[in-house]
């Protein structure tokens, strides 16, 4: 899950790391009134919506008097705002956030993510911070420092020194980075983030250290244990077809191709993605119904994927162990009749009543190809959509 920067800057204060003062604000009136609250003489208007990249893509504007603040809220809140992370047709912008100027000496970068190889949280910091991180580690990745925490110690003062050393923070800054370093970790540690990233983190004219900007994720399997940080979700910033399938406890990633998956468990889902790509397809989602679905999940999940405009064909790809197939061909063809199924569809099942379940989508009238292997059911509806 993700939230705003305003909201990720209220996290970050509670653990002690420095942020400008700001407010946020739905209106052009209240962006006034917010500026007025935090006084003059420079102020930073900012777009809010979950993605990066807003100040190259003309989100993020400084204003020097109330009413260049006025202007600069007019223009952007409502925008269409595209950046590198929106995609072509950008995010409406429905919040601001209005925040003091701050005196920006130098642009550093300091990011946390879970390392898969190493199984720990990596702590990555640079010198070259800004709105170029992404070139930065494309063209030279010897200026990003890394550091594997160790769960047991946490990130330690000796660790922090060294990373804060390395991007240049001047010795008399050093505690103060120390208290954001170590601030970071605790609160990606305590809320159960799957990344958080301070890019710029800023040293200032007198050389104190600020977070001017602030991205984190959360792991959505952990949200049950953080009621108040699912509170901040914005439906508003994420993909309809995600939210319906959320409602229903599927996981759901809408993608650009054409060929609609529908599959129990992550890992046959994955693989049955890759298999759709060997054979010359494409994806138009990863669609995973879980162990334990019933006809109705089935069934929302046949609709949720049916709403996609892009798709050609659909391929059903189940293995019964918990799941019979049964309730699968029931939800595959009481959905199919419900949305009056126009595009190709192949099914391929094994295991727990898969002869009943091939039985049930033979008689049911329906236009469905069935398949045995993966393979074949791959080719089937690679060729379907293609013909579609
Ligand atoms: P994004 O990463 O989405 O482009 P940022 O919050 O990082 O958005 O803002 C982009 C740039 O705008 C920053 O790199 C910084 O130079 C400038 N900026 C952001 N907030 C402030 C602020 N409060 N005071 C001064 N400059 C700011
Ligand atoms: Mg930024």
């Amino acid at each position: 899950m993700k939230i705003h920067e305003y909201q990720g800057k209220e996290i970050l204060k509670r653990y002690g790391v420095p942020v400008p003062r700001g407010i946020p604000c739905f209106s052009v009136d209240e962006a006034v009134k917010a500026a007025e609250t935090l006084g003059g003489p420079v102020w930073v208007v900012k777009a809010q919506i979950h993605a990066g990249g807003r100040g190259k893509g003309g989100g993020v504007k400084v204003a020097r008097s109330l009413d260049e603040v006025r202007e600069w809220a007019g223009k952007i809140l409502g925008m269409q705002l595209i950046t590198h992370q929106t995609g072509p047709e950008g995010q409406k912008v429905r919040r601001l956030l209005v925040e003091e100027g701050a005196d920006i000496r130098k642009e550093l970068y300091l990011g946390m993510v879970v390392d898969r190889v190493t199984q720990r949280v990596t702590v990555m910091a640079s010198s070259e911070g800004g709105m170029d991180i992404e070139e930065v580690a494309e063209h030279s990745p010897e200026k990003i420092h890394k550091v594997a925490v160790d769960p047991v110690a946490g990130l330690t003062d000796a660790e922090a020194d060294d990373l804060s050393r390395k991007i240049g923070v001047p010795e008399a800054s050093l505690p103060q980075a120390r208290a954001v370093l170590q601030g970071l970790y605790k609160a990606f540690w305590d809320t159960d983030a799957s990344l958080a990233e301070i890019n710029p983190l800023i040293l200032t004219g007198k050389g104190d250290v600020i977070a001017l900007d602030a991205k984190i994720n959360f792991d959505s399997n952990a949200l049950f244990r953080h009621p108040e940080i699912v509170e901040m979700r914005d439906l508003d910033e994420e993909d309809p077809a995600e939210i319906e399938a959320s409602k229903f406890d599927l996981a759901y990633i809408q993608l650009d191709g054409n060929i609609g998956c529908l599959v129990n468990g992550a890992g046959l889902a994955m693989a049955t993605m890759d298999t759709i790509k060997l054979f010359g397809g494409e994806p138009a989602n990863f669609l995973d119904v879980g162990g334990g679905a019933t006809t109705e999940k089935v069934t929302e999940a046949f609709k949720i994927m049916l709403r996609n405009p892009n798709l050609k064909a659909i391929l059903v790809n189940i293995f019964g162990g918990i799941m019979r197939c049964d309730v699968i061909a029931e939800g595959v063809t009481t959905a199919s009749r419900a949305v009056g199924l126009k595009v190709p569809l192949v099914v391929r099942m094994k295991g727990t009543n898969e002869e009943l379940g091939k039985k049930m989508l033979a008689e049911s009238g329906l236009p469905i190809i069935s398949a045995d292997t993966m393979a074949e059911a791959a080719r089937k509806v690679v060729e379907a959509a293609a013909r579609a």
